[in-house]
């Protein structure tokens, strides 16, 4: 038995994908963030998985029904779906329940989502900032949130009781919780983590189209995978990741994500230019700013 009652009663997940099945292996491990945990997925290959991996009370797989009687129920399936998931599942929701989500849009998530949901149901959009490159039910782990950061959107009029129930739900889980307005999240994200992404699907689809652009170049690349370390490596990891969750993120944010490129885009003709004309400093610059942000990532052991 947990030392302190758990903060839900009953907790559903929608979608137990990397997120969802992350976020039941604590509460199933911990036993002080719900009591019973709930699980469902559009896909019955997904629930036969959760089932052999045996980390939910129980699985269900109706939305509608997994959600009755649950006082949380968390979104944890791609952001382009959550409309069409809370239209299924807000009649069966109950009253003074929790709606949260861990989507890595905010906005939108608060666009789609808000306007569906009962009045008597409160609704605390959240993003736990972490992850992998892996996804499914299968790529969960129950420490994936432990010294991360989990931020919380809340809007004017939604109740703070539910606000810190949420934040108490997430320190549980070893996050550090903070609450940002959603505007500013998604700007934020689309600078660190977004662009990231969309730069590193770029590289990769750049490497791999030298393999069809002309016979000098198609010998580039068993080059590119057989010399991958130097730098390369690291973008392949980035852009291992899900096309359904990022394509969702990328449509999302479209708007914060174009800016951050423009802006994005300037600075590499900038450094194009420095190189062009031999700009020695400038280039030196660019380089010692980006170790000064590593080393200020390994310092807040966020690294
Ligand atoms: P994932 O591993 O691909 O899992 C998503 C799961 O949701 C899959 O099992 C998927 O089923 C299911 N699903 C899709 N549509 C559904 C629907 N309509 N109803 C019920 N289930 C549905 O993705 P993930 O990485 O866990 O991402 C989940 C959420 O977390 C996303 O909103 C993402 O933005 C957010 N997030 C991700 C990361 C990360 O690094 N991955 C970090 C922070 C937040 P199918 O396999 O059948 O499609």
């Amino acid at each position: 038995m947990p030392e302190r009652d758990p903060v839900f009663r009953r907790l559903t997940l929608i979608g137990a994908g990397l997120l969802g099945s992350s976020v039941a292996r604590v509460a199933r491990e911990r036993r002080d963030l719900a009591a019973e945990v709930v699980v469902t997925d559009r896909s019955v290959a997904v629930l036969d998985r959760v089932a052999a991996l045996g980390f939910a009370d129980q699985i269900e797989p109706d939305a509608g029904r997994a959600v009755a009687g649950a006082d949380c129920v968390m979104l944890c399936a791609p952001v382009g779906a959550y409309a069409a998931i809370a239209a299924a599942i807000a009649p069966h929701l109950a009253p003074g329940a929790i709606v949260t989500d861990v989507g890595s849009t905010k906005v939108s998530v608060i666009r789609d989502v808000g306007p569906l949901l009962p009045p008597d149901v409160h609704f605390v959009p959240a993003h736990p900032l972490a992850g992998t490159e892996y996804s499914g039910p299968d790529a969960g782990f129950s420490t994936l949130f432990e010294g991360r950061w989990c931020l919380l959107t809340p809007q004017d009029g939604t109740s703070a009781v539910a606000t810190e129930r949420m934040a108490d739900f997430w320190r549980r889980a070893g996050s550090m919780v903070e609450a940002m307005d959603p505007v500013h999240h998604d700007r934020v994200m689309a600078m660190v983590s977004h662009l990231p992404h969309l730069i590193a699907f770029t590289i990769c689809g750049t490497a791999d189209d030298l393999a069809t652009e002309g016979e000098g170049a198609a010998a580039t690349r068993p080059e590119v995978l057989k010399f991958a370390a130097s730098g390369f490596r690291d973008f392949t990891r980035i852009a291992a990741s899900d096309p359904v969750m990022w394509r969702d993120v990328f449509l999302n944010n479209r708007e914060a994500l174009l800016e951050m490129l423009a802006r994005f885009t300037e600075d590499a003709q900038a450094m194009a230019r420095a190189v062009r004309w031999g700009d020695a400093s400038y280039i030196e610059d660019r380089i010692g700013r980006g170790r000064k942000i590593r080393q200020g990532l390994i310092e807040a052991k966020q690294a």
